[in-house]
């Protein structure tokens, strides 16, 4: 069975390293590796550290949870407002190509208006532009441009005033 983790303390908008994933969710980080390299959770691995967006993580764990339970049709995604699998209302959703072989697949929750997205093979989409449309975009540049600074980088700043001492 696998371990459920809390995904209570990840910030959507934030994005985070792998050992810092790790850390929220404790676990260890070869754990995080592993769903990167294998479980389809999506990270900018282009340059180290590798970084992942809390939203996907999010959608990571509650798709993997999900599919603890029950298996996730190919055109559902997983609404983490319903916190239940939807089909993308109208049958529309966007692919976007994250990598060679996956992207994601996005679409609003037909319940609640949640966008919704789940990782899928790019083996799969023909399988599931059976099933609903879907419109193929290319890749967002958007991870590259908000990248962190890197963490050996202090930002810090001193707090002291900056005025020697009047000495009377
Ligand atoms: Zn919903």
């Amino acid at each position: 069975m696998a371990k459920r983790f809390s995904t209570g303390r990840i910030k959507t908008h934030r994005v985070y390293t792998v050992w810092e994933v790790s850390d929220v969710l404790g676990c260890h980080r070869q754990t995080v590796i592993r769903w990167i390299k294998h479980g389809g959770l999506i990270a900018d691995t282009s340059s180290k550290p590798w970084l992942i967006e809390g939203r996907d993580l999010k959608a990571f764990l509650g798709a993997r949870q999900t599919k603890a339970r029950c298996k996730l049709a190919l055109h559902h995604c997983y609404c983490l407002g319903c916190k239940a699998p939807q089909e993308p209302d109208g049958k529309i959703a966007d692919y976007v190509q994250q990598t060679p072989v996956s992207g994601r697949l996005m679409g609003l929750c037909p319940s609640c208006g949640t966008l919704m997205n789940k990782v899928v093979r790019r083996a799969d989409l023909e399988a599931i532009r059976a099933k609903i449309e879907v419109t193929v975009q290319k890749a967002n540049p958007r991870l590259v441009s908000r990248v962190d600074p890197p963490s050996n980088v202090t930002l810090e700043q001193e707090a002291k005033p900056h005025g020697k001492a009047q000495q009377g």
